[in-house]
């Protein structure tokens, strides 16, 4: 049991020392993902006029969504009050869906600009992240955003599911 928890703790201080110690990606200037029409649709679970939600391919967890202003702006400072409002809105009802679809109880906003921040896509974008009762470790949640940015996207059927799910609870 004990030689267990030294392995653990081993993988544990590896990981958060690889997720600390590797280079953020770079910023991109050429591609904007979050202005690609192809991206907007298979991801799409929200829009209105002025802001559109998404179900990202890569979650850190279930229920991991991203909620952008449509017009493209690289930084927060960038985005009007009326997009800063409809911005609010829609991460409220983004998270009201999730509550119903994936039944958490807490969540996490984040929301990076520059690429010193490790912003990657040069797009203004929020990420919610919900948790279940019991995510109460940070630590864990680093590791498994390192994590996921290693796995590959999820397949085109999982994420149209998804996408219905949350849509229907909308
Ligand atoms: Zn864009």
């Amino acid at each position: 049991m004990k030689k267990t928890l030294f392995v653990f703790l081993g993988f544990l201080i590896l990981g958060v020392g690889v997720y600390f110690l590797t280079p953020s990606p770079k910023l991109s200037k050429d591609y904007c993902a979050f202005c690609d029409p192809k991206v907007l649709t298979a991801q799409k679970i929200y829009e209105d006029d002025t802001v559109i939600a998404l179900y990202t391919h890569k979650p850190v967890m279930p229920g991991h969504c991203l909620i952008i202003p449509k017009r493209h702006a690289e930084r927060f400072e960038e985005i009007t009050d009326h997009e800063s409002a409809y911005l609010s809105r829609a991460i409220k009802k983004i998270d009201q869906a999730a509550t119903k679809v994936f039944g958490t109880t807490s969540y996490l906003l984040l929301q990076k600009n520059g690429a010193e921040a490790g912003q990657t896509v040069p797009h203004v974008h929020f990420h919610y992240f919900p948790k279940q009762t019991g995510d109460d470790s940070s630590l864990k949640f680093l590791l498994k955003m390192y994590i996921a940015n290693l796995k590959k996207p999820i397949d085109s059927s999982e994420m149209r599911e998804v996408c219905e799910k949350m849509k229907k609870a909308m």
